[in-house]
């Protein structure tokens, strides 16, 4: 018998095509129209469709991916085995990250979820929505995929949402787990693994489950990207403006200029502050000792990011800060030390 999985929409390049009276593609295509061009996926599983949505990938909020999320665990309730999610691969590093929280907070992390997309649309020569849909249903048909959670199929190779992130705005192979590494790969149509699954230790409290539902449209976390010689004006304009949250987006292994340090010291007793870097990589902790580095800001209250890349730290402390019981700064640290 042939796995049941469903193939959701979202958008995307994957899904656009253009009009005579409009310059540009937008997206158009429904999830059956994407499935009725590769007939191949009916030789891998039973496929049933939704159009969930018609967007480009920035449009994306945490509600739709937690409506998402809430369609899925219904799905699994009604027996389906596996899920496609296509969309724009402009924001994939963050929604599938955000999607893997969510399934691992609702506890639905035994059917793979594979997210997919495109870099060319239809209408372009050698486009490559049809070999990634086909990739990403072998994925969530192969039973190999249980208990990985959300996993991101993309140019044969697949990915795992805490490392991938897209480093080129138009090239196929945009997609990289570097400085870690991808998870596994197709091969001859066959999903070949590297390495045990492996969900992030999180134990995120399920109760988080409830208060996911109230998270509204927009969420106030500004990320602050300092080039050199930058007056810390921005800082102190988001210390008081209500934000729930501060990425700093340093340099290197966590660095910053003199009044930054100041400024973010000050902001990091009225919020929570992660310090994350520009560059890829695990961020130290313990090296530098001057003002402004990594050890001093650390010890003035701002909480190391880890291994996640700044987009993927404003997710996690997108979520944590949306309990109604508002976490303390102690318990947001111990979160993101799953990701140390
Ligand atoms: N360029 C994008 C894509 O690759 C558009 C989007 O993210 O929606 O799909």
């Amino acid at each position: 018998m042939k796995p049941k999985i469903t193939i959701y929409s979202l958008g995307g390049t994957i899904a656009m095509s253009n009009e005579s009276n409009q310059q540009g593609v937008a997206p158009r295509l429904t999830a059956d129209d994407l499935v009725k061009a590769i007939p191949q996926l009916n030789d891998h599983a039973e496929i049933e469709t939704n159009s969930f949505l018609k967007l480009a990938s920035a449009n994306l909020t945490f509600k739709h991916l937690i409506e998402l999320a809430h369609e899925i665990e219904q799905s699994i309730a009604r027996g389906k085995q596996g899920f496609v999610i296509t969309q724009g691969t402009d924001t994939i590093e963050e929604t599938a990250f955000a999607l893997q929280l969510i399934c691992q907070i609702k506890g639905i992390n035994q059917c793979p979820i594979v997210i997919t997309g495109a870099m060319r649309n239809p209408t372009q020569v050698s486009a490559d929505g049809s070999a990634n849909l086909l990739a990403a249903t072998i994925i969530a048909s192969s039973q190999e995929s249980n208990y990985r959670g959300v996993l991101v199929a993309f140019n044969d190779q697949i990915h795992l949402p805490q490392y991938i992130s897209k480093t080129h705005a138009s090239a196929l192979d945009t997609f990289s787990s570097a400085p870690y590494a991808n998870c596994g790969a197709i091969i001859e149509n066959q999903v070949k693994y590297f390495m045990p699954a492996h969900l992030p230790p999180l134990k995120l409290d399920q109760t988080l489950a409830d208060d996911l539902t109230t998270m509204g449209d927009e969420i106030d976390i500004p990320i602050l990207k300092p080039g050199i010689a930058e007056s810390p004006s921005l800082i102190e304009m988001v210390t008081d403006s209500g934000a729930v949250g501060v990425i700093l987006e340093a340099a290197g292994a966590g660095h910053i200029s003199v009044p930054w340090a100041t400024a973010i010291k000050a902001c990091a007793e009225k919020m929570p502050v992660i310090l994350a870097s520009r560059a890829k990589g695990y961020l130290p902790q313990n090296t530098y000792g001057y003002e402004g580095a990594e050890i001093d800001l650390l010890s003035h209250g701002l909480i190391s990011a880890g291994m996640l890349s700044p987009l993927k730290a404003r997710v996690l402390l997108a979520i944590l800060t949306s309990s109604k019981n508002k976490m303390s700064l102690n318990q947001i640290k111990t979160h993101f030390k799953a990701f140390e």
